[in-house]
């Protein structure tokens, strides 16, 4: 299980991006439209029929003449024609570079609004220093897609708004390395600003904010963006750009790990989660009842049959722990396991034989979050009832 897995990225060395511009946002006539899924107000311009001048606000402060010199209403600007509803549209060739987020645990502790935005803010900054001055001409958006049956996906997209290219990405994606060496001077910059001493601080405009586009900002962690770029950078595999086989992404058993982290996450019984890196990287949870527990990932544990469940949780204080309140948790993807079923039961059997709780989840055990939160409590609570119970620390009760 790789804590950052899922991640990759592809150059595409000529795409074709349409640019719409659908018109001053906040007019309250505003039609609305859906693209891409997100609903817009899409109000349009309106220009005048004989110049092609946007209208003027009556309230503008700044007055420019309404329209040119040489329009035949310039002198009788009552009598003007209006075009409206006009949306602006260009076409280009130019390139891309894709990169999908990743998808694994650490990422899905943060969760994909705010690992899309602190990502996306790094590899601004990276991209930044990287060639050492304004990338403004380097667009990046952030795109989710819908996978049926699966989790969704999600990428970020840095393309180059200069028709044809300006040769930036392509010089990037020249050799693999250059992607990590970006994240490296992301990640320098960020450990090392002003703002590093204040825990609280998700950023500051010396690091991962910058002055226009403020739409994202409260989605954007600095902590997260050092997380995920800290786990991509230290990972001695190699990082070659490929083609992303978008359906075939993840393989079934950490999906179903990520899913549960999430889910647990947000079950009614559960006050707070925190992902921690020290040591070997576990979580800390905080049940409603002010009871603290500690959930370890791939623990190997002894007995007649050796085994590695994917999560084993025990009490916080090391002082508590007994093999009687200490539980492995196997999510198992059932098509990894079909084959083995006799060897899962020897390694489950050998696990309570030490007295410990085992929990075996499957895809049907572990509620989709991302596509129903309400029904999530309800649903662990009623899974988890035997299990829970004595996790909310009434095992006795
Ligand atoms: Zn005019
Ligand atoms: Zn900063």
């Amino acid at each position: 299980m790789d804590a950052a897995g899922g991640f990759g990225f592809e150059y595409i060395s000529s795409v074709t991006l349409r640019d719409f511009n659908f018109g001053p946002v906040g007019k309250e006539d505003a039609v609305n439209l859906e693209v891409g899924g997100n609903k817009l107000s899409a109000p349009g311009f309106t220009v005048c029929k004989g110049c092609g001048r946007i209208k003027q606000n009556e309230h503008s402060k700044n007055k420019r003449p309404q329209h040119d010199f040489d329009c035949p209403y310039a002198k009788h600007s009552e009598k003007a024609e209006w075009i409206e509803g006009l949306i602006l549209y260009r076409e280009y060739q130019s390139d891309a570079l894709r990169i999908r987020l990743p998808s694994g645990l650490l990422a899905a502790s943060y969760g994909p609004e705010v690992l899309s935005a602190s990502l996306t803010a790094a590899l601004r900054l990276g991209l930044k220093r990287y060639f050492h001055g304004s990338v403004d001409h380097l667009q990046f958006i952030q795109i989710e897609e819908p996978q049926e049956g699966a989790e969704k996906l999600y990428y970020i997209v840095v393309y180059d708004t200069v028709p044809g290219g300006t040769g930036y990405l392509k010089e990037l994606m020249a050799d693999p390395k250059n992607l990590i060496g970006v994240f490296r001077e992301a990640l320098d910059v960020m450990v090392n600003c002003d703002c590093g001493g204040d825990p609280n601080a998700k950023g500051c405009y010396k690091c991962v904010y910058q002055y226009r586009d403020s739409s994202n900002r409260k989605h954007i962690s600095k902590l997260c963006a050092i997380d995920i770029l800290s786990e991509l950078t230290s990972n001695q595999k190699v990082i070659r750009p490929g083609v992303l086989d978008t359906r075939n992404n993840t393989d079934g058993d950490s999906e179903l790990e990520v899913r549960f982290i999430r889910a647990l996450g947000k079950s009614g019984l559960v006050a707070e989660m925190k992902r921690c890196q020290e040591g070997t990287p576990h979580y800390l949870i905080k049940m409603q009842s002010g009871k603290l527990w500690r959930m370890d990932l791939q623990v190997d544990l002894l007995g007649d049959v050796p085994s590695r469940p994917d999560f084993v949780l025990r009490p916080w204080k090391e002082s508590e722990r007994t093999h009687e309140n200490e539980m492995a948790i196997f999510t198992d993807g059932w098509r990894y396991h079909a084959d083995i079923v006799g060897e899962d039961c020897a390694k489950r059997q050998s696990i309570l034989n030490t007295g410990r709780h085992v929990w075996t989840l499957s895809w049907h055990d572990v509620p989709d979050t991302q596509s129903d939160n309400e029904i999530t409590d309800r649903l662990l609570l009623l899974r988890c009832k035997r299990s829970f119970i004595y996790f909310g620390g009434n095992v006795h009760g």
